[in-house]
């Protein structure tokens, strides 16, 4: 399964995000193969949508999907010359999907900072400097193979090299690979060269206590919004500090807790979500008595392969999705009636599954 790596400077709140994930941690029972890492932090995906199709169907039993986190130590200076962690510290990265990177906004003069200051760009710039570098070293490897290709005039070699020069170029004037525009062609290709600058990324701004009611009101929220903008990147506001106080809290309290704060909620639920898209995730749910559950699903796959994520029996056998919008069954509030009204369609193997579908599969044993 896809996984999002949680990196960022020493004394930014990392820890303590992951500790607030690995506690809010999903039931262990309901994912039995997950991974066995304690690196790895495996949590729930809140979707209300679960919630509104277990009081429709009322089951035995819900099993909401879950996402991990993996919890990524040891970034320092120097990591792209291959100094002891640092390499350690780059394959880690080059595992995710993609990158979560914690950056502090708080001001705690207890607490010190690796470079003397609070100063979030610069935190930024010097993780992804690192990144840069790394990849630099990969382009200008592939570049020197391709060189003698293209030279023989291979179209293809000819194609990659101009797409690597392009790379070379943007990395060189500092600009992760996820920054530059390439046709969706191009993409496959950069794609290919596994870049860590090319992974999806979305930054972490953490804030005090006091602030994260109203986190625009600290300017350094501000300038790693303004940063992140510049590189059509994410930026999700947490206080990793309370994160980790309500990941102790049940259901109710939870709300309660934040109702009190003044947020509606909580960073670690917006840091879920916001990572799952990112990853272009997308989720369907099965509807019967016995068990409503929610699944995890790559945007773009057709209906039996949908199915496989269930049982690889489901995808060897796939007949036909018996399939109704989440809206449409909301709407009928119930199967019967959304039948009635025509919104259950039989959808065949070509069928490409879509974000709140519910679906029953039929198929042959
Ligand atoms: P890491 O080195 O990035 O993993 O950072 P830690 O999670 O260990 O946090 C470093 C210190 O900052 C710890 O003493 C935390 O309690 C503190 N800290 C982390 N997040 C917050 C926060 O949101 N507010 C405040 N005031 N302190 C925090």
């Amino acid at each position: 399964s896809l996984t999002a790596g949680i990196v960022g400077l020493p004394n930014v709140g990392k820890s303590t995000l992951f500790n607030a994930i690995t506690q809010a941690g999903a039931e262990a029972a309901n994912y039995p193969f997950a991974t066995i890492d304690p690196n790895v932090g495996i949590v729930e995906v809140p979707d209300n949508r679960l919630n509104k199709l277990t009081e429709l169907v009322k089951p035995k039993k819900t099993i909401p999907t879950a996402f991990e986190f993996t919890d990524i130590a040891g970034i320092v200076k120097g990591a792209s010359k291959g100094e002891g962690l640092g390499n350690q510290f780059l394959s880690h990265i080059r595992q995710v999907d993609a990158i979560c990177q914690v950056v502090r906004c708080f001001q705690d003069d207890n607490i010190t900072h690796v470079s003397g200051k609070i100063d979030p760009i610069d935190d930024i710039e010097i993780i992804n400097l690192e990144l840069i570098l790394a990849d630099l070293e990969t382009v200008n490897k592939r570049l020197q193979r391709v060189e003698k290709m293209a030279r023989q005039k291979d179209k293809e070699a000819v194609a990659e090299q101009n797409i690597l020069l392009k790379l070379k170029e943007g990395l060189e004037s500092d600009q992760p690979a996820r920054a530059l525009e390439f046709t969706e062609d191009q993409w496959k290709v950069v794609k290919g060269l596994h870049l860590l600058t090319s992974k999806p990324t979305l930054y972490v701004a953490n804030v005090s206590e006091e602030e994260v009611a109203d986190p625009d009101a600290n300017k350094n929220v501000q300038k790693v919004k303004e940063y992140a903008a510049n590189e059509n990147a994410e930026v999700i506001v947490v206080c990793a500090k309370i994160e980790e106080e309500i990941a102790e809290l049940e259901q109710d309290e939870k709300e309660e807790f934040l109702d009190d704060l003044g947020i509606s909620e909580s960073g670690l639920d917006k840091l879920i979500k916001a990572s799952y898209s990112l990853l272009g995730l997308a989720t369907y749910f099965t509807a019967g008595e016995p068990e409503v559950r929610a699944w995890t699903f790559r945007k773009g796959i057709k209906a039996p392969q949908a199915a496989g994520i269930i049982h690889t029996d489901f995808e060897k056998g796939f007949i036909r999705a018996e399939t109704v919008s989440y809206d449409d069954l909301m709407e009928a509030q119930g199967m019967a009636k959304a039948r009635e009204n025509g919104t259950v369609r039989l959808e065949g193997k070509e069928y490409i599954v879509q974000d709140g579908d519910v679906i029953h599969f039929r198929f042959n044993v």
